[in-house]
Protein backbone atom coordinates (compact mmCIF):
# COMPACT_ATOMS: atom_id res chain seq x y z
CA UNK A 1 0.00 0.00 0.00
CA UNK A 2 1.71 2.84 -1.24
CA UNK A 3 1.40 6.66 0.17
CA UNK A 4 -1.52 7.96 -2.59
CA UNK A 5 -0.08 10.38 -5.10
CA UNK A 6 3.43 11.24 -3.16
CA UNK A 7 5.33 9.30 -5.56
CA UNK A 8 8.20 9.47 -3.44
CA UNK A 9 8.24 5.92 -2.41
CA UNK A 10 6.90 6.17 1.40
CA UNK A 11 4.67 3.18 2.47
CA UNK A 12 2.45 3.42 5.34
CA UNK A 13 1.91 0.60 7.20
CA UNK A 14 -1.23 -1.96 7.53
CA UNK A 15 -1.45 -1.45 11.13
CA UNK A 16 -0.83 1.21 13.22
CA UNK A 17 2.16 1.91 15.02
CA UNK A 18 3.22 4.10 18.15
CA UNK A 19 6.51 5.00 20.29
CA UNK A 20 6.06 3.28 23.41
CA UNK A 21 3.88 6.24 26.07
CA UNK A 22 2.36 8.15 22.76
CA UNK A 23 -0.66 8.10 20.95
CA UNK A 24 -0.80 5.26 18.36
CA UNK A 25 -1.10 5.91 15.04
CA UNK A 26 -0.33 5.41 11.26
CA UNK A 27 3.21 5.17 10.53
CA UNK A 28 4.77 6.18 6.97
CA UNK A 29 8.04 4.05 6.36
CA UNK A 30 10.61 5.25 3.49
CA UNK A 31 11.09 1.93 1.86
CA UNK A 32 10.45 0.74 -1.63
CA UNK A 33 6.78 0.56 -2.14
CA UNK A 34 5.42 -2.65 -1.54
CA UNK A 35 2.89 -4.38 0.11
CA UNK A 36 5.47 -6.85 1.99
CA UNK A 37 6.76 -4.04 4.30
CA UNK A 38 5.22 -4.29 7.57
CA UNK A 39 7.86 -4.17 9.86
CA UNK A 40 9.83 -0.75 11.03
CA UNK A 41 12.74 -2.95 11.74
CA UNK A 42 12.61 -3.60 7.39
CA UNK A 43 12.67 -0.05 7.05
CA UNK A 44 12.87 3.39 8.67
CA UNK A 45 12.59 4.41 11.76
CA UNK A 46 15.67 3.17 13.40
CA UNK A 47 15.24 0.18 15.60
CA UNK A 48 16.75 2.20 18.75
CA UNK A 49 13.42 3.61 18.62
CA UNK A 50 10.77 1.76 20.97
CA UNK A 51 8.08 1.18 18.31
CA UNK A 52 5.38 -0.59 19.22
CA UNK A 53 2.36 -2.74 16.83
CA UNK A 54 -1.04 -1.34 18.46
CA UNK A 55 -3.83 -3.83 18.13
CA UNK A 56 -6.47 -4.02 17.69
CA UNK A 57 -7.55 -1.42 15.33
CA UNK A 58 -10.95 -0.94 13.26
CA UNK A 59 -10.95 -3.39 10.73
CA UNK A 60 -9.57 -2.58 6.75
CA UNK A 61 -8.93 1.41 8.40
CA UNK A 62 -5.91 2.94 7.73
CA UNK A 63 -5.04 5.95 5.36
CA UNK A 64 -7.40 7.81 5.67
CA UNK A 65 -7.61 11.38 6.06
CA UNK A 66 -9.58 13.35 9.01
CA UNK A 67 -13.05 13.51 7.95
CA UNK A 68 -15.32 16.58 8.89
CA UNK A 69 -18.48 15.03 10.20
CA UNK A 70 -22.18 16.49 8.78
CA UNK A 71 -22.52 17.72 12.54
CA UNK A 72 -19.20 19.47 12.11
CA UNK A 73 -19.95 21.33 9.40
CA UNK A 74 -24.05 21.57 10.72
CA UNK A 75 -25.45 19.43 8.02
CA UNK A 76 -29.25 19.22 7.72
CA UNK A 77 -30.45 15.47 7.98
CA UNK A 78 -31.14 13.98 4.28
CA UNK A 79 -34.68 13.32 3.68
CA UNK A 80 -34.71 9.94 2.28
CA UNK A 81 -31.42 7.55 2.18
CA UNK A 82 -30.44 4.55 -0.33
CA UNK A 83 -28.18 2.09 0.65
CA UNK A 84 -25.05 1.87 -2.10
CA UNK A 85 -24.35 -1.65 -2.70
CA UNK A 86 -20.58 -1.62 -1.82
CA UNK A 87 -17.85 -2.14 -2.77
CA UNK A 88 -18.35 0.19 -6.14
CA UNK A 89 -16.08 -0.19 -9.52
CA UNK A 90 -15.79 3.29 -9.99
CA UNK A 91 -14.64 6.72 -8.39
CA UNK A 92 -15.96 10.02 -10.23
CA UNK A 93 -14.41 13.14 -9.32
CA UNK A 94 -15.95 16.73 -9.90
CA UNK A 95 -15.67 20.42 -9.08
CA UNK A 96 -18.11 22.40 -7.34
CA UNK A 97 -17.83 24.99 -10.00
CA UNK A 98 -18.17 27.35 -6.73
CA UNK A 99 -15.84 29.50 -4.44
CA UNK A 100 -12.87 27.81 -3.27
CA UNK A 101 -12.09 27.95 0.60
CA UNK A 102 -8.84 27.86 2.87
CA UNK A 103 -10.81 27.55 6.44
CA UNK A 104 -12.64 24.84 7.94
CA UNK A 105 -15.44 27.70 8.47
CA UNK A 106 -15.57 28.80 5.13
CA UNK A 107 -15.45 25.57 3.55
CA UNK A 108 -18.25 24.39 6.28
CA UNK A 109 -20.18 27.48 5.30
CA UNK A 110 -20.02 26.67 1.00
CA UNK A 111 -20.45 22.86 2.07
CA UNK A 112 -24.18 23.92 3.79
CA UNK A 113 -24.82 26.46 0.66
CA UNK A 114 -24.33 23.45 -1.86
CA UNK A 115 -26.44 21.17 0.60
CA UNK A 116 -28.86 23.91 0.49
CA UNK A 117 -29.00 24.30 -3.57
CA UNK A 118 -28.98 20.40 -3.47
CA UNK A 119 -32.12 19.72 -1.45
CA UNK A 120 -33.91 23.02 -2.07
CA UNK A 121 -33.45 23.74 -5.83
CA UNK A 122 -32.17 20.75 -7.00
CA UNK A 123 -34.80 18.89 -5.31
CA UNK A 124 -32.59 15.91 -3.75
CA UNK A 125 -32.77 14.42 -0.90
CA UNK A 126 -29.61 15.59 0.59
CA UNK A 127 -26.07 17.16 -0.43
CA UNK A 128 -25.03 15.28 -4.12
CA UNK A 129 -21.62 13.86 -3.23
CA UNK A 130 -20.48 11.20 -1.31
CA UNK A 131 -17.74 13.73 0.28
CA UNK A 132 -16.33 16.93 -0.39
CA UNK A 133 -12.15 18.36 -0.84
CA UNK A 134 -11.49 21.34 0.12
CA UNK A 135 -8.24 23.68 -0.18
CA UNK A 136 -8.46 24.07 3.82
CA UNK A 137 -6.94 20.54 3.45
CA UNK A 138 -9.78 18.47 5.05
CA UNK A 139 -12.40 16.17 3.52
CA UNK A 140 -16.20 17.20 4.20
CA UNK A 141 -18.91 14.00 4.74
CA UNK A 142 -21.42 14.18 2.57
CA UNK A 143 -23.76 11.26 1.83
CA UNK A 144 -20.27 8.94 3.47
CA UNK A 145 -19.75 5.86 2.41
CA UNK A 146 -22.59 3.58 2.26
CA UNK A 147 -25.50 6.30 0.79
CA UNK A 148 -25.95 6.60 -2.98
CA UNK A 149 -25.10 9.80 -3.98
CA UNK A 150 -26.74 11.69 -6.69
CA UNK A 151 -23.43 13.25 -8.55
CA UNK A 152 -23.24 11.34 -11.94
CA UNK A 153 -26.98 10.49 -13.54
CA UNK A 154 -26.97 7.06 -14.21
CA UNK A 155 -23.53 6.04 -12.63
CA UNK A 156 -24.46 6.93 -8.45
CA UNK A 157 -25.81 3.79 -7.75
CA UNK A 158 -21.89 2.10 -8.62
CA UNK A 159 -19.82 4.81 -7.60
CA UNK A 160 -18.61 7.39 -5.12
CA UNK A 161 -18.58 10.92 -6.10
CA UNK A 162 -15.53 13.33 -4.88
CA UNK A 163 -15.87 17.11 -5.34
CA UNK A 164 -13.07 19.88 -4.82
CA UNK A 165 -14.36 22.57 -3.73
CA UNK A 166 -14.04 25.00 -6.21
CA UNK A 167 -13.57 25.74 -9.41
CA UNK A 168 -10.65 24.12 -11.40
CA UNK A 169 -11.55 25.33 -14.88
CA UNK A 170 -8.14 27.06 -15.00
CA UNK A 171 -6.13 25.96 -11.86
CA UNK A 172 -5.46 22.95 -10.16
CA UNK A 173 -6.34 22.25 -6.54
CA UNK A 174 -3.43 22.43 -4.10
CA UNK A 175 -1.33 20.33 -3.71
CA UNK A 176 -2.81 19.33 -0.15
CA UNK A 177 -6.04 18.95 -1.45
CA UNK A 178 -4.76 16.67 -4.48
CA UNK A 179 -3.01 14.34 -2.03
CA UNK A 180 -5.75 14.46 0.44
CA UNK A 181 -8.19 13.16 -2.77
CA UNK A 182 -5.83 10.10 -3.33
CA UNK A 183 -5.63 9.30 0.67
CA UNK A 184 -9.41 9.28 0.39
CA UNK A 185 -9.68 6.79 -2.57
CA UNK A 186 -7.06 4.09 -0.54
CA UNK A 187 -8.76 4.89 2.06
CA UNK A 188 -12.36 4.08 0.13
CA UNK A 189 -10.28 0.88 -1.23
CA UNK A 190 -9.36 -0.23 2.51
CA UNK A 191 -12.15 0.17 4.39
CA UNK A 192 -13.77 -1.60 1.62
CA UNK A 193 -16.29 0.79 0.04
CA UNK A 194 -14.41 1.00 -3.24
CA UNK A 195 -13.29 -2.03 -5.33
CA UNK A 196 -9.42 -2.77 -5.08
CA UNK A 197 -9.67 -2.78 -9.45
CA UNK A 198 -11.60 0.51 -9.23
CA UNK A 199 -11.85 2.88 -12.23
CA UNK A 200 -11.55 6.45 -11.91
CA UNK A 201 -13.42 8.97 -14.22
CA UNK A 202 -13.95 12.42 -14.47
CA UNK A 203 -17.81 13.61 -14.15
CA UNK A 204 -17.46 14.64 -18.31
CA UNK A 205 -16.56 11.16 -18.63
CA UNK A 206 -19.96 9.77 -17.90
CA UNK A 207 -22.11 12.64 -18.33
CA UNK A 208 -22.66 15.69 -20.55
CA UNK A 209 -21.01 18.42 -18.71
CA UNK A 210 -17.66 20.21 -18.02
CA UNK A 211 -16.57 19.08 -14.57
CA UNK A 212 -14.53 18.71 -13.43
CA UNK A 213 -12.85 22.13 -15.55
CA UNK A 214 -10.38 21.57 -17.65
CA UNK A 215 -7.23 22.38 -15.67
CA UNK A 216 -8.46 19.06 -12.95
CA UNK A 217 -9.43 17.04 -15.65
CA UNK A 218 -5.81 17.14 -17.24
CA UNK A 219 -4.64 16.80 -13.62
CA UNK A 220 -6.98 13.90 -13.20
CA UNK A 221 -6.10 11.85 -16.37
CA UNK A 222 -2.55 11.21 -14.61
CA UNK A 223 -3.96 10.02 -11.73
CA UNK A 224 -3.86 6.07 -10.93
CA UNK A 225 -6.44 3.84 -12.73
CA UNK A 226 -8.01 6.76 -14.70
CA UNK A 227 -9.66 5.67 -17.81
CA UNK A 228 -11.88 7.91 -19.63
CA UNK A 229 -14.05 4.99 -21.73
CA UNK A 230 -16.26 3.07 -21.59
ZN1 LIG B 1 -19.63 16.99 -11.50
Amino acid sequence: MTGGGRGDGWVLSRTPWAIAGASPAWAEFRAPASPAISSPALAWPPSSLAWLPVHPFAARGGCCPTIITRSQWGARAPRDRVQLSTPVPYVIIHHTAGSSCISQASCSQLVRGIQNYHMDSKGWADIGYNFLIGEDSRVYEGRGWSTMGAHAKNWNHKSLGFSFLGTFSSRVPSAAALNIAQDLIQCAVNRGSLSSSYTLKGHRNVNPTECPGNALYRDITQWPRFKAKP
